[in-house]
């Protein structure tokens, strides 16, 4: 009787901790320039635009150390910026490569990404809607306007279209990755489906801060993380201005900055 009870309370105790680790919140840590890590619910740990070594992140060579367990491995566009660590992530996490059929085949092509990474099952385009991660997570392959061309030694060669990303997580955020991108109008059409938009706020290369806040107001995320700023000289947008540029529509209360290495707990 008494090996009953036990037996009872290890089962009871078992599924308790079990249900506290399905119900872990959702997490989202930012290394600089545009490359975040989301860890989800279930564990399941993305990282987008994985450049962790940037001259903005001080712990960028610690930080890719402890990047051990990566599942997915989403990239907007051919840049070096934004592929960053990619490579070397995959190469020793096995992660998959999340992007359109163009960057996917030009990053094994030209980059070394390892080809049985870089499968069907993960990548789409523009319009696209791709469930992952036993249904955990879904990407839609949104459109961006910037350029799209990746860096080789013989020059550079076509790595398909600019995108950014909308990732909706189960029981956590819906993040808008917005990549490289001036403002468009069709931005508008993301309106009441963003919790988290991480927005490039830097200016020459992408939206400045005045750009960026026209988006916020078009979009209407419940928060405005600001990227891709403040990791070379060229790029000049601040938070700052950003904040104030968001004022004019009444909307700074939604920006969050976010330090470098700081993470986010979705509750
Ligand atoms: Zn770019």
């Amino acid at each position: 009787m008494k090996r009953l009870v036990l037996a009872a309370l290890f089962f009871t105790l078992t599924a308790l901790m079990a249900n506290a680790a399905l119900a872990a919140p959702a997490q989202l840590t930012w290394f600089g320039q545009s490359a975040f890590k989301v860890v989800t619910p279930n564990g399941k740990v993305l990282v987008v635009d994985p450049w962790i070594t940037n001259p903005a992140n001080p712990n960028g060579k610690k930080d890719l150390e402890e990047l051990q367990k990566v599942d997915l491995i989403l990239l907007t566009h051919g840049h070096g910026d934004h592929i960053g660590n990619a490579v070397e992530i995959a190469q020793k996490t096995g992660a998959k490569l999340v992007a359109t059929f163009d960057l996917q085949k030009a990053m094994v092509a030209y980059k070394g990404f390892p080809a049985k990474q870089a499968s069907f099952s993960e990548t789409g385009s523009f319009g696209g809607q791709i469930a992952l991660l036993d249904g955990e997570v879904t990407v839609l392959f949104v459109p961006a306007i910037h350029g799209g061309s990746m860096d080789t030694d013989k020059g550079p060669v076509y790595a398909g279209e600019p995108g950014g990303f909308l990732i909706s997580i189960k029981g956590g955020p819906r993040i808008y990755h917005t990549g490289d991108t001036d403002l468009f109008s069709d931005m508008s059409l993301l309106k009441g489906q963003v919790d988290l938009m991480l927005v490039c706020i830097g200016d020459k290369f992408t939206m400045g801060p005045i750009r960026a806040a026209q988006a916020v107001e078009m979009i209407r995320p419940k928060k405005a993380i600001p990227m891709h700023f403040g990791t070379f000289p060229a790029l000049t947008g601040t938070p700052e201005e950003f904040k104030k540029a968001l004022r004019r529509y009444g909307l700074e209360f939604l920006m969050q900055q976010m330090k470098v290495g700081e993470t986010l707990t979705w509750k």
